[in-house]
């Protein structure tokens, strides 16, 4: 397999000279963008496997950014955001970025967030070439079409909700979904009740479905934004 290439778009030179010095060190191949006008010319030429984005570019929002990568493309964006900046992270996440960086950050979690993205994009790919109609991670099965689930072999007895939720982690595996982006899905309104209520759906869902609730293995929390599915190996 080709090494992966990353996009790096960010216009701090010390910040990015410790990512692409991560990347080059860690069997990556990468190209650089100092702003956003650069970074979708990049993006549209060399087709990488991963962007890379800071949201504070000098010339135009990084959200700006997105929007006119996913006109023509799906490629995974990992945005990266000063602690700051939490509305700008949502915002980026609601407009079609998949995961969060937040700065100041380590090579580790630089690291291990391209992992997620890597193996995300790997099983997509599978599902794609299997036209899966049926979801599995680990011990969890998800039977699209059939409107069941189970766990190590054992069906989970899951209220509509419950199982609509499900499935639209399931499908987003690997993905960071915010509350918005959910409660949208799940009743087509974004309400603060509605949020609410998701928190409390989500309790109920991971009680049947993790082992343990307090430190979930599927369902990761991210707080104040919302939540993923993690790859289960
Ligand atoms: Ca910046």
């Amino acid at each position: 397999m080709n090494k992966p290439l990353i996009l790096v778009v960010e216009d701090d030179p010390p910040v990015r000279n410790l990512i692409t010095t991560t990347l080059k060190t860690n069997d990556y191949r990468y190209l650089s963008a100092a702003n956003g006008e650069a970074a979708i010319m990049e993006a549209s030429s060399h087709n990488p496997d991963i962007v890379l984005l800071d949201l504070g570019l000098p010339d135009m929002d990084g959200v700006r950014v997105i929007q006119k990568i996913r006109s023509w493309s799906n490629l995974p964006i990992i945005v990266i955001s000063a602690r700051s900046e939490d509305t700008d992270k949502i915002e980026a996440l609601d407009a079609g970025a998949d995961d969060y960086l937040t700065k100041p950050f380590s090579v580790e979690e630089l690291l291990a967030r391209l992992r997620v993205t890597q193996r995300r994009l790997a099983f997509m790919t599978e599902q794609v070439t299997a036209a899966a109609s049926v979801f599995v991670n680990g011990k969890l099965r998800v039977d699209y079409a059939g409107g069941c689930a189970f766990l190590d072999g054992q069906e989970l007895h899951l209220t509509p909700i419950e199982f609509k939720l499900l499935c639209l982690l399931s499908k987003n595996v690997g993905k960071v979904l915010t509350h918005t982006f959910i409660t949208q899905n799940i009743w087509g309104r974004s309400w603060d009740n509605d949020v609410a209520s998701l928190r409390v759906f989500m309790a109920t869902l991971r009680k049947k479905l993790e082992a343990d609730p307090d430190a979930p293995q599927y369902i990761q929390t991210h707080i104040g934004v919302g939540y993923r599915m993690m790859k289960v190996e």
